[in-house]
């Protein structure tokens, strides 16, 4: 068993190292391939990088190329991308930036990522993007969208509303209608048409990116030790930025290398990760948490990679694919209205039983409505079956990790020592 105080403490801050977010190296295992350690190498600079370097350099190697940022929860980046336009994830500024300008725009007890979002476009570091859309995850995002405008009225932002009723000729139409209006809104920011087929070529690179990113999901649940989940988050991180074609060979590359790279089994015990869809949690977090004895098979971080957990059919009307998608066949999490109350709580039940985790771990950014509301009931939900679990919250610049890493260690020699579960 690791003990807990192995875990690092906040790193001290460092001038982020520029990416281009260029091909890879390649590296040093034989096989031509990159080995791990390059390939996270080149995420951790792309995630330090708070000026989006990479994205700028994309924009500027033709004056007619856009950009579209979004906002976590989940967006259809299909559109986008069929628009010929780069999908970017603005995520917040992590425990890097200080927020200056930003805490004047917001009330102290809110969660930071609003603040973090303005300070990042107030300080000139989102000027390259031409339009941003805010998903329907909660008021703070409603809000932060009509702020946008007012503060950035140059900017094509919309705030991209989702459907709360799942049948067809209900919630489905309407899906349509918010998901054609978006198109034509970006039809105007890439000042072309956003034709039928270019959404179906958009659809089956992002269907590739699904098929990889829950290979690496898959593959972290087999052998967790070959697949540390601070590196997973890193890789899944860079494809917040780089283009989707990149981040479908950055993690196949990310795999070849995981699968044939030998490392330390621990003796950690394995548990579900929950909470953390929107405002991310500090990478030490995440750090801490496998330092203390856990494994992470399983969470909920940037579910824009997954929200969709299947292939989107390439036949018919793309359109009307993409809603019947996110109708039937999107994932369940805090983050989605979930109508039948009696199912509260048996996605995460189902996530336990298919990773074989022995616990979960809630963890949730402090005055986050969408997932400390349904916490409790997810917590029932876990109780009924007698899987135990601990919460705790964070903000993304939380630096203190010693609670953490206490909580998360005894919660893992209980499971180890007490747990039928
Ligand atoms: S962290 Fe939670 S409360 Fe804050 S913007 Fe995101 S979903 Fe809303």
């Amino acid at each position: 068993m690791n003990a807990p105080n192995e875990t690092p403490e906040k790193a001290p801050e460092k001038t982020p190292e520029k990416t281009t977010g260029g091909p890879q190296k390649k590296g040093a295992n034989g096989s031509g391939r990159p080995t791990t350690a390059q390939i996270v190498d080149r995420c951790q600079a792309l995630f330090d990088d708070l000026d989006f370097t990479a994205v700028r350099e994309w924009k500027a190697a033709d004056p007619a190329r856009k950009v579209i940022g979004y906002m976590p929860v989940y967006v259809p980046r299909e559109i986008i991308h069929a628009g010929g336009m780069l999908p970017v994830g603005i995520l917040g500024g992590g425990d890097q930036l200080e927020v200056i300008h930003g805490d004047a725009y917001y009330q102290s007890y809110i969660c930071r990522i609003p603040r973090s979002t303005v300070e990042l476009g107030v300080t000139g570091r989102l000027d390259f993007v031409d339009g941003l859309l805010f998903p329907s995850i909660c008021d703070v995002i409603r809000n932060l969208s009509g702020m946008w405008k007012l503060i950035f009225p140059d900017t094509y932002v919309r705030y991209f509303d989702v459907p709360q009723n799942y049948v067809d000729d209900i919630g489905g139409n309407y899906y349509v209608n918010e998901l054609q209006e978006l198109r034509h809104g970006l039809e105007a920011v890439a000042g072309r048409a956003i034709g039928d087929d270019d959404l179906r070529r958009s659809i089956a690179v992002y269907n590739e990116n699904r098929q990889l990113t829950r290979a690496l999901y898959d593959f972290r649940a087999r052998a967790p030790w070959k697949a540390p989940s601070a590196e997973v988050y890193l890789v899944l991180r860079a494809g917040m930025v780089l283009p989707v074609e990149d981040h479908n060979r950055l993690l196949l590359d990310y795999l070849a290398a995981a699968e044939s790279e030998d490392r330390a089994l621990r003796d950690n015990c394995r548990i579900v990760l929950q909470g953390s869809f929107c405002e991310q949690p500090p990478l030490n977090l995440i750090k801490s948490i496998e330092l203390a004895g856990c494994y992470i098979v399983d969470d909920d971080f940037m579910l824009v990679n997954r929200w969709l957990y299947d292939d989107v059919p390439l036949d018919g009307d793309p359109i009307v694919s993409l809603s019947d998608a996110f109708l039937h066949r999107s994932l369940e999490t805090a983050a989605k209205y979930e109508p039948d109350g009696a199912r509260k709580g048996a996605y995460l039940i189902e996530i336990v039983r298919e990773r074989a985790a022995e616990g979960v771990i809630f963890a949730a950014p402090s005055f986050c409505d969408p997932a400390l509301l349904d916490r409790p009931m997810l917590a029932r939900a876990l109780s009924r079956e007698n899987i135990p679990y601990i919460a705790f919250k964070y903000a993304e610049n939380s630096g203190q990790m010693q609670p953490i890493r206490e909580q998360a260690g005894t919660f893992a020699d209980s499971i180890k020592l007490w747990s039928d579960a």
